[in-house]
């Protein structure tokens, strides 16, 4: 009886690790197909994949906007000061944590020593150069867009290529390889200048008083009705996540040779996103909450695998709603105002991810760096992470602030490419971590202002 009642509370958290479990399984024996699958093919097997990105992504705009105007609505000017305040704090000290933390591991493992060997940046080019002060003169941009419609589908210009060829040298043998990343940031919606706006309509919204109450209502029942949605919509996320991942293992050229080749490099991030995620954020919860920290994170592995098939935080975003609300019960006024910025600005896995691969690069290539540099390294590793739109592999691209600040070749981005989409799962995932453990902490530090607050459902409207 007792084992009936944890399978039906967890059976979509089991099926949707089973559909990662077999994603990967199904992955690697297609791999294996003789003659491999033609790019036609592998674009229908990409197909139920790319229908749940596709679902996901459908959410986002009207979620974010009806969750941040009901939230700052239900909240006085004071209250949400404070959790903004509250939040901010959190966000900037835990990716501060996070980043000195990946300099730690970085500087002891020296990775970039251990792999010099192996691998060789040579004849790197790019087209469309990866520019630091493009990359920092976008997110002032997409803050403040010109056009409020355009920007709910389309990030201010910049599009990135990186091509680049590099040789791997390997015992005797020695092979050049051409990889091309494109990262457009224009295929995504500007969010960070959706939530700009949304968020100044909330504060003036929330001061109207009796006039907006109709607008705020509306937005209630829009974020009631998108969050049935999104739980029709996760029950599809197994089939959605087996096939992404399957697909995704299937057109990897070579995973031994992509792991082995920046292999202390991959070992180095990984150990730091695991230390992060499973020692450090657990300890801040503990700390403050004072609940058991693993049962948070039970409630919202649902949103970590999801994260890990998707490489996306924002396309999470519907998934780590429903499991703080629905499954950890977390006051929805502090979900609804502060998830939804911290899936866009609150990275602690890209920011960490960024200070090891900017010194990694630097111990490839013999550069030391002094303290000062170091020190240039964690600030701009914390300003790339928050300047990274939660979509696949943008981290990759703002990088480049890191780089350029202390003077590193950006070409050399094109060492990490090949393991990049791999990182970009567990640090996707980790970022997700970190914007769940801020909404339950800074629920339990606002409970004074949460107290007194009124429920939007007894607001009278005066009949018109
Ligand atoms: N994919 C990451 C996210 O969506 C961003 C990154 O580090 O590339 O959170």
């Amino acid at each position: 009886r007792i084992c009936l009642d944890i399978l039906k509370n967890n059976i979509l958290l089991i099926f949707l690790i089973l559909g990662m479990v077999l994603g990967i399984v199904m992955g690697i024996a297609l791999r294996s197909l003789n003659p491999p699958m033609t790019t036609t093919q592998l674009r229908y097997f990409s197909l139920p994949g790319d229908l749940l990105l596709r679902m996901l992504r459908m959410m986002i705009l009207p979620l974010i906007v009806s969750s941040l105007i009901t939230g700052l609505a239900s909240l006085d000017a004071n209250a949400s000061g404070k959790l903004g305040g509250r939040a901010v704090i959190y966000y900037f000290s835990t990716t501060i944590i996070a980043v000195i933390l990946g300099i730690v591991l970085v500087v002891s493992i020296k990775p970039g020593e251990l792999d010099r060997s192996t691998t060789n940046a040579t004849g790197t080019q790019t087209d469309d150069s990866v520019n630091a002060a493009d990359t920092a003169l976008d997110l002032v941009y997409n803050m403040l867009p010109d056009n409020l419609v355009e920007a709910t589908f389309r990030s201010a210009k910049t599009n990135y290529r990186v091509s680049t060829s590099f040789q791997v040298i390997n015992g005797t043998n020695t092979s050049v390889i051409t990889r091309t990343a494109v990262l457009d940031k224009r295929d995504g919606m500007n969010i960070l200048g959706v939530l700009v706006f949304t968020i100044a309509l909330g504060v003036v919204l929330s001061r109207l008083g009796e006039r907006a109450k109709i607008i705020v209502l509306f937005f209630d029942g829009l974020n009631e009705a998108v969050m049935k949605l999104v739980y029709l919509v996760i029950w599809y996320s197994p089939i959605g996540v087996m096939f992404l991942i399957a697909a995704k293992l299937i057109a990897m050229e070579d995973i031994g040779e992509t792991v082995q080749k920046v292999g202390m490099y991959t070992v180095t991030v990984l150990a730091g996103l695991g230390i992060h995620s499973l020692i450090i954020l657990p300890l801040i919860y503990l700390i403050i909450v004072r609940k058991n920290p693993f049962k948070f994170l039970y409630g919202v592995l649902q949103a970590l695998v999801t994260a890990f098939g998707t490489s996306s935080s924002s396309a999470t975003l519907p998934v780590t709603f429903n499991c703080l609300e629905e499954k950890l019960g977390v006051d929805k006024r502090v979900t609804r105002f502060v998830l939804p910025i911290g899936a866009t600005i609150n990275m602690d896995g890209t920011a960490l991810y960024e200070a090891v691969a900017a010194i990694f690069i630097a111990q490839i290539n013999n550069i030391p760096l002094d303290i000062g540099q170091i020190i240039t390294i964690s600030l701009t590793a914390t300003l790339a992470s928050i300047g990274a739109a939660g979509i696949p592999q943008a981290g990759l691209v703002t990088m480049a602030i890191v780089l350029t600040a202390v003077n590193l070749p950006v070409d050399d981005i094109a060492l990490i490419i090949t393991v990049d989409w791999f990182l970009d799962r567990f640090r996707t995932a980790v970022n997700v971590l970190g914007d769940s453990i801020g909404a339950g902490v800074v629920e339990k530090l606002s409970h004074q202002q949460l107290r007194k607050e009124i429920p939007l459902e007894s607001v009278e409207i005066d009949p018109i």
